[in-house]
């Protein structure tokens, strides 16, 4: 997984709320960073005490931590990387994590027609080597790694859990998925350990669980796309959900006056050019981060129209083109969207 972009920035105005009734400990907010999975995971909680947030957020980077260790397409020892091997033999047998990441994959790949493909892997590498070495790759070297990706060669098997590569040298890249999956699942965690009132960041993948304390959600800014480094000029109030901006505000390329994002498109072999940054909002922060992706993939159009038919998700999809941003809004908004810029930033 690549370094995550910062496009979302968390904000709230509230740090310590009053006693409870039942005169326990006041609820205050603790934040704790970590990196993992080539970006930095924020993790904000309202708790008792410190010592009852330090003890729950470990647990929850812990879980983070392997998570990296299975879905890594960095690591060589990643269980994601061992069934790579294995490419192109029998089905093989995987743990629930990687098994649950795959198959939700695998549904938005054959929802988008392949927009969002994990088997991009072999395209992937030759675009982070040109990335690297700021050259194209070798149009021969492409057009034998695009033989490599496709969706229809990942067999599932639910019941016996299995994963089947029908061709050796397929690489599977989690890049798109795992990230938001990490989140999520560290908001299980925490939650499993008593806290409710929870958001968990990983770059541009957030995900929320209930809101702070007295509040209506948890305040969420969205950079502009021109300059990221800008504070966020409009706000998204969240709860129980996932949020995921997806765009190349940090990672790109520019060859020969191009600019090559780190997305690509599965079905062409080339990384996206034009400027774009998407922003999801969906139930959770798989879904967010999976189909940031994919919608990045398919552009204004496709990508407006897909929103449109999957269910709770509102979208922001900005395209820079020569005459200006173009900006699309789709969805019933579960909380006010607002323009002020009230509140400090607490990246
Ligand atoms: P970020 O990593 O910046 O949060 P994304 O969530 O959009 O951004 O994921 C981009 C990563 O996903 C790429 O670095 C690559 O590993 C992988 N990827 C690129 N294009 C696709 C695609 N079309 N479908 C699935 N995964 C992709
Ligand atoms: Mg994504």
């Amino acid at each position: 997984m690549n370094l995550g972009q910062h496009s979302l920035a968390v904000f709230s105005l509230l740090t310590i709320l009053a006693c409870g009734a039942d005169g326990e400990a006041p609820l205050a907010r603790f934040k704790f960073a970590q990196p993992h999975m080539g970006t930095i995971f924020r993790i904000v909680v309202y708790a008792r005490n410190v010592r009852a947030a330090s003890r729950a957020s470990s647990a929850a980077f812990n879980r983070i931590a392997a998570l990296d260790n299975t879905m890594s397409d960095y690591q060589s020892s990643s269980e994601l990387m061992a069934l790579c091997r294995r490419a192109g033999g029998p089905p093989v047998p995987v743990s629930e994590d990687l098994f649950r990441v795959l198959e939700k994959s695998q549904e938005l790949a054959g929802r988008t027609h392949g927009a969002f493909d994990i088997t991009c892997g072999p395209v992937v590498r030759l675009w982070r080597r040109a990335r690297r070495r700021s050259e194209l790759p070798d149009p021969q070297e492409l057009a034998e790694a695009r033989k490599l990706v496709g969706y229809t060669n990942v067999r599932l098997d639910n019941k016996r859990r299995t994963v089947q590569l029908l061709k050796s040298g397929m690489l599977l890249d989690l890049g798109g998925i795992a990230k938001g999956y990490a989140a999520d699942q560290a908001l299980a965690v925490l939650k499993k350990q008593g806290i409710a009132s929870a958001l968990v960041a990983a770059g541009g993948d957030i995900a929320v669980g209930a809101p702070p304390p007295g509040e209506e959600g948890w305040r969420i800014g969205i950079e502009p796309l021109e300059s990221p480094a800008k504070p966020p000029n409009r706000f998204l109030m969240l709860r129980d959900q996932g949020v995921s901006t997806s765009g190349d505000s940090e990672q790109y390329v520019e060859i020969g006056g191009k600019r090559y994002s780190h997305i690509i498109d599965p079905r062409t072999g080339m990384a996206l050019t034009g400027r774009s940054s998407v922003t999801i909002i969906a139930d959770d922060a798989t879904t967010s981060d999976a189909t940031a992706t994919a919608i990045s993939v398919l552009g204004p159009d496709e990508g407006l129209a897909f929103a449109k038919s999957a269910h709770h998700i509102i979208l922001f999809f900005v395209a820079a083109t020569e005459r200006g941003d173009r900006s699309y809004e789709w969805g019933s908004l579960p909380f006010a969207v607002s323009e002020s810029s009230e509140g400090a930033a607490t990246k």
